[in-house]
């Protein structure tokens, strides 16, 4: 009886804090920012973002846009967000309750009366949410029982991500991000060499800039090479043009130092938007995940590091390793990489590079 009691007022307790939670949600940051962060539901993925009220509207971040698919960027001149979405171009100033939209027939802007101005707050732009959507052709509602917003983007961005390749072959993928470096990157190359196997490097720009020996050393031995950016941003907090510049900028350093570019791309942190898939799309690169993190860059151990990979390989699989050297994280890496090859070789896997995989 007692315990049952007990249960329903557990419940009950639990119902009010859902209650709350929802009505009121909590910064995700405090320390970070003030403001409260809730998910917005774009073509049915929930996306979390910061928001504000003015005027009785929400305002997001501008970038917060970037997850819908639309190119966004920052025009100092004059101070506004561009937002570009198939063949709308609106500008939505700071500080301004105006748009501007292009008109591409008569090569004009158009000024647009707005309900709730555009903020600056804490170094970031906050768009009233509803009226982006709607000056972008996208469909926006709000879900009363789920206290949600909705946004049906009206906008086909095609999927280009790839964490692994389907199929029942024994194939795997070793990949190596964040180098060229010269500590932990003539280890891991020296065992591939002993053991005769070809991995894939996804390369930052800077790096190759730093190391472009090591960079050349890598490409000599066969090894497969991908673009991962050109200073190891979090794209989802850059303008579009910035995110292009990241890509391309290491495509042309791959060029100068080796001679060829890559089709290949991984985002940092594996952290991307729609808009910037778009990009990848359009300059036709793919974008490549994993399937299994060995979270090595935590500093796990040589042990820890190959069961994480002999609990998660499967055929067809990419296994996430890095090689970078800041505060010499990777000796486990390292100690790791001989078992994992002799493990994965007994059990009849062969190593090929991520280039291999996709054919
Ligand atoms: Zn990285």
């Amino acid at each position: 009886m007692n315990r049952i009691w007990k249960h329903k007022r557990t419940c009950s307790y639990l119902v009010i804090l859902i209650i709350f939670i929802t009505t009121f949600p909590l910064p995700s940051n405090a320390q970070e920012s003030s403001l409260p962060v809730a998910p917005i539901i774009i073509d049915n993925v929930p996306i979390n973002t910061k928001y504000m009220m003015r005027d009785g509207q929400i305002h997001v971040p501008a970038i917060f846009f970037k997850h819908t698919g639309a190119q966004v960027d920052w025009n100092e001149i004059y101070r506004s967000v561009v937002f570009q979405a198939k063949d709308k171009k609106v500008a939505f100033p700071v500080g301004k309750n105006y748009t501007d939209e292009y008109d591409r027939v008569t090569r004009s802007w158009n000024r647009g009366i707005l309900s709730s101005e555009t903020i600056e707050f804490q170094n970031e732009v906050f768009v009233p949410l509803m009226e982006v959507a709607k000056k972008l052709d996208m469909d926006i509602s709000y879900d009363h029982k789920a206290k949600r917003t909705l946004i049906s983007t009206n906008l086909y961005v095609k999927s280009n991500g790839m964490n692994k390749r389907a199929t029942s072959r024994k194939l795997v993928a070793l990949t190596f991000d964040d180098g060229p470096e010269d500590y932990y990157t003539p280890k891991i190359l020296d065992i591939l060499k002993e053991k005769g196997v070809l991995a894939t490097f996804f390369v930052v720009g800077y790096e190759i800039n730093s190391y472009p020996d090591m960079m050349k050393r890598i490409v000599n031995e066969g090894h497969g090479i991908g673009n991962h950016t050109t200073t190891h941003p979090d794209l989802r907090t850059k303008w579009s043009v910035d995110v292009r510049k990241e890509i391309v900028t290491t495509q042309e350093i791959l060029l100068k130092t080796i001679g060829r570019k890559s089709d290949l791309f991984r985002p940092p942190f594996g952290a991307i938007t729609k808009a910037d898939i778009a990009i990848l799309n359009e300059i036709g690169m793919r974008n490549i995940l994993w399937s299994v993190d060995t979270l090595d860059w935590s500093g796990l151990s040589g042990r820890e590091i190959v069961n994480i990979v002999l609990r998660d390989v499967s055929p067809g699989g990419i296994i996430l390793q890095h090689n970078f050297q800041h505060e010499r994280l990777l000796d486990g890496t390292v100690e790791a990489l001989p078992v994992i090859i002799d493990e994965l070789h007994e059990q009849g896997y062969t190593f090929v590079t991520v280039q291999t995989l996709l054919e």
